[in-house]
């Protein structure tokens, strides 16, 4: 054990906020009520689970997808221990600002206004928006064919942002895109706007039936797996993750998770 690390070890193990604060230096204070403890290098990673390929749950309960299996591969090559915590996608940046959480990722969308309460690691996926319709609309072709629509979107992401801006549309807001696409699978909504490759894959896995995707994508995105402002393990996180990319891990998990290899290269920022 190197010293530094002692001292970090030894710091810790005394546990009384006082005796943190007079080992000061590298040793990082992020607050964890769950039990994450960044500093003694264990990362309390919050995602939630209702997004396939991302982040969803297998039959037996375990978190599957390939925003797991980055963010484990992440840990690793940081030297970390990664634990899971599912949360709904809008208390994630909540509960990064509270400091109960070390890192999110959950098929996040890097924006400026996330970015102005957040830090971003680097982009980790290119993405972007989608309209769902049924399969025998033939009306509805395009963004701007939405004007006056009921469209079906969840709680505190993208698409429902973007569905904001549609002239006399009803939006019906659900808690999870599965939920979202039902309800326009049930003949309750005329669209649904979410992330392709989710919209995607519940089609060609056959969660969702009758609906099928129009027109172009209406924006693009890119994901990055958010932690608190200025958190002291940023540079970690993106060392690591530059690195799985250099050495073909990432490409892995993209093939496991997509079938195919991806596409173009991704850039430093995300806006
Ligand atoms: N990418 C979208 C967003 O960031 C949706 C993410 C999600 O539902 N997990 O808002």
């Amino acid at each position: 054990m190197k010293r530094s690390q002692f001292i970090r070890n030894a710091c810790l193990s005394l546990g009384a906020a006082v005796v943190l604060a007079a080992c000061g230096g590298g040793v990082s204070t992020t607050p964890s009520a769950d039990g994450g403890d960044a500093a003694a290098g264990l990362w309390l990673v919050g995602t939630e689970p209702a997004f396939p390929p991302f982040e969803s749950q297998d039959a037996s309960g375990e978190l599957v997808g390939f925003d797991i299996d980055l963010m484990k591969a992440i840990g690793e090559q940081a030297g970390v221990e990664v634990q899971f915590e599912s949360l709904p996608f809008d208390g994630l940046i909540p509960a990064l600002q509270a400091g109960t959480i070390e890192a999110a990722i959950s098929g996040m969308t890097i924006t400026e206004e996330r970015a102005q309460t957040v830090d971003f690691s680097r982009p980790y996926f290119r993405a972007g928006l989608a309209i769902a319709v049924a399969e025998d609309d033939t009306e509805t072709t395009s963004f701007e064919s939405l004007e006056g629509k009921t469209i079906a979107v969840q709680l505190g992401t993208t698409g429902a942002e973007m569905a904001g801006t549609i002239k006399d549309a009803k939006i019906s807001t659900f808690d999870s895109a599965p939920l979202a696409l039902q309800e326009l699978s049930n003949g309750n909504a005329d669209a649904v706007i979410n992330d392709a490759p989710v919209t995607l894959d519940a089609i060609s896995s056959g969660n969702i039936g009758g609906v099928k995707v129009v027109g172009e994508l209406i924006t693009e995105e890119f994901y990055g797996i958010a932690m608190p402002k200025d958190s002291p393990n940023l540079e970690a996180l993106n060392t690591a993750l530059v690195e799985l990319i250099e050495n073909g891990t990432y490409d892995a998990l993209y093939e496991k998770w997509f079938g195919t290899a991806p596409v173009g290269t991704l850039p430093e920022a995300g806006f």
